[in-house]
This record gives C-alpha cells, sequence and structure tokens, in this order.
C-alpha cells in the first residue's frame, strides 16, 4: 500500500495551557485532535503514525502533559495532541482545568476538521470515555474511534469490542479502526482516514452556545 501520509516535515508549535492561553494562530491550517485517557497508547500511536520515534516525547515532558500540544505537520495540517483523562491520582485543582480547557480549545479552533478518539481495546469504555464520546457528537465533529493494543487480546475479542461500542456507544462500525503500535496495524488506515477529514468539505458547523466540555478528571500529572 502506497502511504497515504507521508510525513516531510514535523515542527512542535507550542502548548496550550490555559483555555484563554497562547495557541497557534489559526493561519487557515486544517485541524485534527487526538484524544484519550491516559496510558491508552496515545503517544506510542502518535509516533507510528508519523513514523518517528521521538515525536510524542515532547507530549510527556514534565509540564507539558497537562497542555494541548501542536504541531505542524508538511506544513499543511495541525496536529492537536490533546492531554489524557481519566488519571485517578490528579489534584481537584488540576482535574477542574481540563474541561475549561477542552472547551476554550473548542471554541478557539474554528478549522478543526476532526477527532481521533482512542479507546483501549481490553478496557470497558469508562464513563469519562462515554461523555467524551457524547460530548464529540453534541459538537458534531467527525470523529474516528481507534482502538488501541489489538495485539494484547485475540481477533474474537477485538470484534466483540467493536459491536459493544457500536451496540451501547453509538458508534459506527465505519468510524472504527483497529490498532496496534507494536505491529503497525491500523497505521495507514488511519492515515488514509485523516486525509480524507482534511480533504473533505467542512460539512459540520459547531454550535458552542448550549454545549459545555464533560467534567472529567483531566490527567494533568505534571
Ligand atoms: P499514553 O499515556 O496514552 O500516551 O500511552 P503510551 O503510548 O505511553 O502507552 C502506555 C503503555 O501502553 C506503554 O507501556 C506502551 O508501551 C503500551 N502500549 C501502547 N500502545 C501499545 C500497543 O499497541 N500494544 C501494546 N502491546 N502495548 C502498547
Amino acid at each position: 500500500m502506497v502511504d497515504p501520509l507521508v510525513i516531510r516535515s514535523l515542527e512542535f508549535m507550542g502548548g496550550m495551557a490555559t483555555a484563554a492561553g497562547w495557541r497557534p494562530e489559526s493561519s487557515g491550517l486544517p485541524e485534527i485532535a487526538f484524544a484519550g485517557r491516559s496510558n491508552v497508547g496515545k503517544s506510542s500511536l502518535l509516533n507510528r503514525l508519523v513514523r518517528r520515534k521521538a515525536f510524542a516525547r515532547v507530549s510527556k515532558t514534565p509540564g507539558r502533559t497537562r497542555e494541548i500540544n501542536f504541531f505542524r505537520v508538511n506544513g499543511r495540517f495541525v496536529l492537536a495532541d490533546l492531554p489524557g483523562y481519566g488519571y485517578a491520582k490528579v489534584s481537584k485543582t488540576r482535574q477542574a482545568e481540563w474541561r475549561p480547557l477542552m472547551d476554550g480549545y473548542l471554541r478557539r479552533s474554528p478549522t478543526l476538521r476532526g477527532v481521533v478518539q482512542l479507546l483501549d481495546v481490553r478496557r470497558e469504555p469508562t464513563e469519562d470515555d462515554r461523555q467524551m464520546l457524547d460530548f464529540l457528537a453534541d459538537v458534531g465533529v467527525p470523529t474516528i474511534v481507534v482502538l488501541t493494543k489489538t495485539d494484547k487480546v485475540s481477533s474474537r475479542a477485538v470484534v466483540e469490542r467493536v459491536q459493544e461500542l457500536c451496540r451501547e456507544l453509538g458508534v459506527d462500525e465505519e468510524q472504527i479502526i483497529q490498532f496496534s503500535a507494536v505491529s503497525g496495524l491500523g497505521r495507514d488506515e488511519l492515515a488514509e482516514a485523516m486525509v480524507g477529514l482534511l480533504e473533505a468539505e467542512v460539512t459540520w458547523e459547531r454550535s458552542m452556545q448550549n454545549i459545555v466540555a464533560p467534567d472529567l478528571d483531566g490527567e494533568m500529572t505534571s
């Protein structure tokens, strides 16, 4: 398969730490955001996606785990790495920062074309995951669901999880991509889906008026 997304350049633009704080100028470049609970495998997936081992390290450095980290890819689009949520051992203050940050981000991202929502195939979706999916559906942003760590379970277990997500969380089977950072399974499919989002005409219109971001336990670990 020809690589649908050859990464020629990748540039860290900076991090957004608060709702009203710095974010890159919306230079008109389309944007795709990556979300998931902490430890879901987001860094591993991003490293696979861009085929650069050290890439996601920046998002893991102390202080950056609670920011939205922006990367310019090929000078063509922006990749936004959202902070992980659902981390139990964090202070209430830090948890309380996650929601306004997400809210502020969505309100200030007119060029957002889609969100890639990660779920660990081995785990029941948590209440946080459900809220996040509901929230994305309310906002109306096109969403790709990626099941991570599929190498850790049988293919039957993967199928069962897919069925469960469709049945219980209202996810469409076409939205779901099976992924493994170990084998690389799903990398090209994800890349292709992203190219689809970037090239698609914007058909969704966000109304943030009546929508509030879920009150999740943001990671905010460091
Ligand atoms: P993050 O907190 O969401 O960025 O998660 P990481 O990418 O740091 O991954 C968390 C843990 O899961 C690490 O120990 C990874 O090595 C492991 N991991 C991530 N993706 C995979 C995968 O696809 N397969 C397996 N077997 N382990 C994975």
